[in-house]
């Protein structure tokens, strides 16, 4: 799998958008039919026209009604009049020394948000947000220090998918078989901004329609949900979405994780395994992912180690150590490498994997709980710099 190549920097203007039309990006089957029956189509035809033109939207990544080749032309037109098929726009994209790419993204709104596209070798995650800002304020994570603007809807979070599906020429190419090319975005991650289940009814409404198999098409085992541990969303995701999950859990103990993660004070660590323990079709090859920052210091004893193995027995799980990104003024540092393996040792020695997470992205500001944050501080010293030089 190659990426295509492409400046490393590229800014777009921003066009304006006032619309009101409706936006079919986001609606489930069903809500795209009852528009479709709005907009006079035909109650017998309703159906078929609605598999017709998901395909166009989710498998082709058509975004213009006059190109459905196999719809009629005034129907068409009539289509063009009364909707539009509109996804966030990219503001910047950033290309790293490592292949990652950062797109910033403009929501209605004027609200922005940041993606990041990670290609491996055997696959190419996309990370995508599902609010703008988060309320969560673990105290380790940068983009916790932002206030929540608002939740993204479905259409903005499965769009973010088509931003990605554009810039990296992943649609299904007219006169190609879907499954002929390996897709470039081959793997989901909500592991971007905001807490996903605090935005519960539209990431899986857009996680639903990734997921469908005449669109974008993605298996439930590539789309994972990452939660600080919203206890009553995690049944729910199991029961309506059906992804795999990983937990932010950071720490062993309910002091130390009631300072990193606050929302532990509302649903604790006995509360976050019950659940987990509940969650559907855990197996060997369905594992919950524990995500575990290593923060030297706090959380990072073989102590700790020790702790986290006896907590999680039982649970089919990986355990993803994710060594501390460093944003100025945080109050943390980073674990030193010969204290992550042999955290990770022990973690292994229990049975379990323990992959190190390698940050991906550094140097364009991509790497977990840096999004947006680079932004906004890009943002504050420009601030600084104008009236540094008495233009502010
Ligand atoms: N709100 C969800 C989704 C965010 S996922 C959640 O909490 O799971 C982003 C992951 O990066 C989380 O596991 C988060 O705890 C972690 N993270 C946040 N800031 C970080 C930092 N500075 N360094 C390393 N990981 C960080």
């Amino acid at each position: 799998m190659t990426t295509p190549i492409t400046p490393d920097i590229l800014t777009v203007p921003r066009k304006e958008q006032p619309s009101d039309k409706v936006n079919l990006v986001g609606l489930t089957r069903d809500a795209l039919r009852a528009a479709l029956i709005d907009a006079g189509t035909p109650e017998k035809q309703a159906k078929m026209r609605t598999n017709q033109l998901w395909q166009w939207i989710y498998q082709k990544g058509v975004r213009d009604f006059a190109d459905m080749t196999n719809l009629a032309k005034d129907y068409r037109a009539k289509l063009d009049r009364n909707f539009e098929i509109r996804i966030p726009e990219v503001v910047t994209k950033q290309v790293s020394e490592d292949g990652t790419r950062k797109y910033l993204v403009r929501i209605a709104g004027g609200h922005e948000v940041e993606i990041v596209y990670i290609p491996e070798e055997d696959r190419g995650t996309l990370c995508v947000s599902s609010q703008v800002g988060c309320t969560l304020t673990c105290s380790f994570c940068h983009t916790g220090t932002q206030k929540l603007v608002r939740n993204l809807t479905a259409g903005e979070i499965v769009g973010q998918i088509m931003l990605a599906r554009d810039d990296l020429d992943d649609w299904v190419r007219a006169g190609e078989g879907m499954g002929e090319r390996p897709r470039l975005v081959s793997n989901i991650v909500l592991m971007g901004m905001g807490e996903p289940l605090y935005n519960f009814d539209n990431v899986r409404d857009a996680m639903k329609i990734a997921m469908d198999g005449e669109g974008i098409s993605l298996s439930r085992r590539r789309i994972t949900l990452s939660t600080c541990g919203v206890v009553p969303g995690i049944a729910r995701t199991g029961d309506e979405i059906g992804c795999q999950l990983a937990i932010s859990f950071h720490a062993t103990t309910d002091e130390v994780r009631d300072v990193l993660v606050p929302v532990n004070r509302r649903w604790n660590i006995e509360a976050l395994l019950a659940a987990l323990r509940a969650y559907p079709r855990l197996s060997n090859s369905e594992r919950v992912t524990f995500e575990y920052v290593m923060l030297a210091g706090v959380n990072d004893s073989d102590e700790d180690a020790r702790r986290l193995v006896k907590l999680i027995e039982g649970i089919p799980a990986k355990i993803n150590l994710i060594p501390f990104n460093e944003w100025p003024g945080a109050p943390y540092k980073r674990s030193s490498n010969n204290r992550i393996r042999a955290f990770a040792q022990i973690i292994y020695d229990a049975g379990y994997a323990t992959p190190i997470r390698t940050p991906r992205g550094e140097d364009i500001m991509a790497a977990c709980g840096q999004l947006k944050s680079a932004t906004e501080r890009a943002r504050k010293s420009r601030r600084e710099i104008e009236a540094e030089a008495g233009l502010g």
